[in-house]
């Protein structure tokens, strides 16, 4: 491709909505445009990687034997309402009515279509088991679109489904897409870790999430160096402190706390640890009209954190059903004061206790009553539960869960998640097949989902893919192999040295950029930086002496060569790092 025919318009100035590398990168190296907040147009530059990346998922998946079909991004809502989605996926969902109201939503994901096509197709044991995908615009009404593509509104996604005779063989099915997964983010040139994850609204026993390792993610992750626990930190379990069934219960004592109302207020005013007292946080849950249903206030010790997806799980609602309550306004129906809440004299609400506070003792909490806290506060002697679980937060140097060693934290950005789905879909939408027997079985499910808008931004975010001067393509997505930067358009060796690059590399397979503007080369240096190209060729005066300058962006040296020799070696290094295979 001539740069002198091609659209691409590069910005020298940051733009002012973008904060991480890769969403300012890509909107600067003209890749991507913005439409409105969320929704983003894919430029020449940027499409072409966006299609490596979907070509790296083709050829994984297919290798694993999966077939690729089309599904609409309309979905009907009565798909959605047989699995019980239709009300429990949230405000996110994109729903929309046709001209005779009918519901419709723009499909966030394709469980529903994929079991129902399934149900319909399969009877019997022998077609059985079956992998089946599509890569297509998905979509989501995000309240805060911010990132780019990493929080967006419409965004390019791989969805797969499996459909197994047992739960071995979904087991199966499982393990073959980690692999898959493993060895396409692998090519793509990601650092990534594969966690424990929570299985969220997708449902389902089992899950791992599929991490790429950079400061500016939004996933954070738990990990150990001394064992092999790895799980974002919503999934991570927490060892509950050590429990003091031996110390002695001491007496309630009511203690003026004027204006004390965070944990770390009250704890410096009493001079004892924030670990020894108990923290409150009250909620309302809503119903599937929208309607408070009922209090929840949950409590742990007073260090800690709140775990939501915990607190989500354990009370079996969709994460859209929970809000922070107003305790001002609640606080007439259930006691709660401002500041001064307490699991005590607590009414009309449930109340949701962390585990380790069961053993704990003389630990001080609100009094319920404005200016006052309680010392000596006691599970099972002063108050009790409606529900015990883990509600913590792992936090960085807690013990590991699996081995006490401290526990370590590290961002990413969620690439990737397979989950185990069981017979979460197949049970309400009797997705069921004939076994040797004739009787009818449900099938075993899996999905495994691949953001591949994602991935495309979050490759820029990995430190080895971008600099101050621009993004650091890997071969196996550059958008071209090679640029050919021609210092004097024009001059009459420079042009035939150039056209004589351009035509070797392109014979050879290579895709080629010619860089044949009528530009200050400064300009085209700094293009190049930019849009990232793994390999510059320039050829300026030294074309004269058959000389050429051969530069791999990832490398700050540069080196002249003969002509033939630069070509040589692009075609080398290119066949060897194109499928991203020497990345294994
Ligand atoms: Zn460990």
């Amino acid at each position: 491709m001539k740069l002198s025919k091609a659209h691409l318009k590069t910005l020298r100035e940051v733009p002012n909505e973008a904060e991480i590398p890769s969403h300012i990168l890509l909107l600067r190296a003209g890749m991507i445009r913005k439409t409105v907040a969320g929704i983003y147009t894919y430029m020449p530059m940027g499409w072409r990687t966006v299609r490596k990346i979907e070509n790296i998922v083709r050829e994984e998946m297919d290798n694993k034997g999966c077939q690729e079909i089309r599904t609409s991004v309309l979905q009907p809502s009565e798909l959605w309402q047989e699995s019980g989605r239709w009300n429990a996926y949230g405000p996110e969902m994109w729903r929309i009515k046709d001209r005779n109201g009918r519901d419709f939503c723009l499909g966030p994901t394709a469980e529903e279509i994929f079991t129902d096509i399934i149900k319909n197709d399969v009877n019997s044991y022998r077609q059985l088991p079956l992998n089946i995908y599509q890569i297509s615009n998905k979509f989501r009404d995000e309240a805060r679109p911010r990132f780019g593509m990493m929080r967006s509104r419409d965004f390019i996604m791989k969805d797969a489904y499996s459909f197994d005779k047992d739960s071995e063989g979904m087991d199966v099915s499982y393990d073959e897409m980690y692999e898959a997964y493993t060895n396409v983010f692998t090519r793509c040139g990601l650092k990534f870790r594969s966690v424990e994850a929570d299985t969220g609204a997708i449902g389902g026993s089992n899950s791992h999430e599929f991490t790429a390792l950079c400061e500016y993610g939004e996933s954070e992750i738990a990990y150990c160096d001394s064992c092999d626990l790895a799980a974002t930190v919503e999934k991570a379990t927490c060892v509950d402190a050590v429990p003091e069934k031996d110390m002695e219960m001491l007496p309630l004592e009511k203690v003026s706390t004027p204006n004390m109302k965070s944990i770390e207020e009250v704890s410096k005013f009493l001079g004892i640890e924030e670990s020894k007292t108990i923290k409150a946080l009250l909620f309302v849950v809503y119903d599937e009209e929208g309607k408070e249903k009922e209090y929840v206030a949950a409590f742990l010790r007073g260090d800690r954190e709140l775990n939501m997806t915990k607190l989500i799980n354990a009370l079996d609602i969709p994460e859209h059903a929970i809000a922070f309550a107003d305790e001002e306004k609640v606080g007439q129906v259930t006691g709660a004061v401002t500041g001064f809440t307490g699991p005590m004299g607590l009414h009309d609400c449930k109340l949701i206790v962390d585990s380790e506070l069961v053993g704990l003792r003389n630990l001080c909490a609100g009094g319920g009553e404005k200016d006052y806290h309680i010392k000596n506060v006691n599970y099972g002697r002063d108050y009790e539960g409606d529900m015990i679980c883990d509600l913590k937060t792992l936090k960085a140097g807690d013990p590991c869960p699996i081995c006490g060693a401290p526990v370590k934290h590290a961002r990413g950005v969620e690439v990737g998640q397979v989950f185990k789905l069981g017979l979460k879909y197949s049970e309400p939408m009797k997705a069921v097949y004939k076994d040797e027997n004739q009787q009818d079985k449900p099938m075993w499910m899996g999905c495994y989902g691949i953001g591949v808008s994602r991935t495309f931004q979050a490759i820029i975010d990995m430190a080895d893919n971008h600099d101050d001067n621009g993004i650091i393509w890997p071969m196996s997505v550059a958008p071209y192999h090679v640029i050919i930067t021609q210092v004097k358009v024009g001059d009459e060796v420079q042009d035939r040295v150039s056209k004589e690059i351009y035509e070797s590399l392109t014979k050879a397979g290579v895709e080629v950029l010619w860089d044949d503007r009528d530009e200050r080369v400064g300009v085209k240096f700094k293009d190049a930086d930019l849009i990232g190209i793994p390999l510059r060729i320039t050829v300026g005066k030294g074309a004269q002496s058959g000389l050429v300058e051969y530069k791999l962006r990832r490398d700050l040296d540069k080196v002249e060569l003969l002509v033939a020799d630069a070509i040589n070696q692009a075609i080398e290094i290119v066949n060897k790092e194109k499928d991203g295979r020497n990345f294994f």
